[in-house]
């Protein structure tokens, strides 16, 4: 399945392939926890993803072992993914950026615990 999101003011676009989104994650490490983001449940890799095409529109967010890179629109704020670099070979997105995708209670998922950041 395609999807296809944005941040709030539509500046950063993004899409990703993969099955059907039926829950996410709501990872608990300090940052997630804060920011409130509803994760997807596995990493997608760079073949299915295809990040933002202007990384000036971006704003980067390192943190811990600065490892992960942490993705947001410069011009809204909205937290759009965490890549591994500037062309993430995997990513992690929010789903809550992304269209077609209904879910009802996210933070009750079976992995609603498990740390996604590092
Ligand atoms: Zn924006």
């Amino acid at each position: 399945m395609e999807y296809k999101a944005r941040c709030h003011c539509g500046r950063v676009r993004f899409s990703f392939r993969g099955p059907e989104i039926k829950t996410g994650r709501r990872c608990n490490c300090s940052l997630c926890i804060r920011r409130g983001a509803v994760l997807s449940s596995t990493y997608i890799p760079a073949a299915d993803f295809t990040p933002h095409h202007d990384p000036g529109d971006l704003g980067l967010y390192l943190w811990n072992e600065k490892v992960l890179s942490n993705y947001f629109c410069k011009s809204c704020g909205i937290f759009t993914y965490i890549g591994d670099g500037e062309t993430p070979r995997t990513a992690t997105v929010s789903i809550s950026a992304a269209s077609k995708v209904s879910m009802r209670s996210p933070s009750k998922s079976a992995s609603s615990t498990a740390r996604h950041c590092r």
